[in-house]
């Protein structure tokens, strides 16, 4: 690990000469995107446990601790968070409780036959005529019954849709984003728990404490999932509080040690612009 280490530091650094902060994202894409090295790192590392604890062990030997030092903080103070994002509100489609979604319903007329007893010869297909012989009714040809007339093959549009197959809901929806970061510190962990405490509902302002020049660079995105969760108005309230006050923030919905964190639930994603662990 620690020759890895001191060697990905190396071939990073070469590449971008200038006196830079390295961030932990830059760290990650960097490494994996040089070919040789990512092969390398292939070989090397059995999960992605070692592949985190590698990029912030070079994290940490870019920001000057020695490789004992850097191995020690990656091995036991590495943190993961996850969150709900309040995203906007808005009015959403639902299901149609009419039609369950399907738009359209039986038609009343024929019961959904498509077809009626044809009313010209009550459905026996003939008719008497003059010479006393039976005719073939020219209504239906013979058949005995007639296309309805109110539907397409047995099937209206559903009233209360319009055929639509969902509604505007009554209420207002709130959009949940889910986030999961990984970070560095138990100074944040501190933080972040005591602003937690603060509000009933655990809400806090998660940028005002990640996103602050200390801690800036060493917190990773692992994976955003948009609009993971909506929730009627009503409910959000009872378990977020007023909308309007708690609006961009989030919800801490569990913050532990990376330790402690199965690691199964990362991959390695090439996004077609950058590669990143998610
Ligand atoms: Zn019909
Ligand atoms: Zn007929
Ligand atoms: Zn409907």
């Amino acid at each position: 690990m620690e020759k890895l280490s001191q060697l990905v530091k190396k071939l990073i650094t070469k590449i971008d000469s200038n006196d830079k902060q390295y961030s932990i994202s830059f760290i990650v894409d960097r490494s994996l995107r040089i070919p040789a090295l990512r092969s390398l790192l292939i070989n090397e590392l059995s999960d992605v446990k070692e592949y985190i604890e590698l990029f912030y062990i070079v994290y940490f030997l870019l920001k000057g601790d020695s490789y004992e030092v850097a191995e020690f903080k990656s091995k036991n103070d590495l943190y993961y968070l996850s969150l709900e994002e309040i995203s906007d509100s808005d009015y959403i489609d639902i299901e149609c409780e009419d039609c369950y979604g399907d738009g359209s319903m039986d038609c009343g007329e024929c019961d959904g036959e498509g077809t009626e007893v044809c009313h010209e010869c009550d459905g026996e297909g003939k008719v008497d005529s003059e010479d006393d012989s039976d005719n073939e009714c020219d209504w239906c040809y013979g058949v005995g019954e007639l296309e309805c007339n109110y539907c397409d093959h047995g099937k209206i549009d559903c009233d209360y849709c319009e055929g639509d197959g969902y509604v505007q809901s009554e209420n207002e929806f709130v959009d949940l984003n889910t986030e999961f970061w990984i970070y560095y510190g138990e100074d944040i962990n501190r933080e972040i728990n005591d602003e937690m405490a603060k509000n009933d509902y655990e809400i806090i302002d998660i940028y005002d404490i990640l996103d602050n020049a200390k801690n800036r660079g060493s917190v990773y995105l692992v994976r955003t999932e948009n609009q993971s969760n909506q929730i009627e108005m009503d409910d959000f309230i009872d378990s977020y509080g007023d909308y309007d006050e708690v609006k961009g923030k989030h919800k801490v919905t569990g913050n532990h040690q990376l330790n402690d964190v199965p690691y199964n639930s990362f991959r390695i994603v090439n996004t077609g612009k950058s590669y990143k662990i998610g």
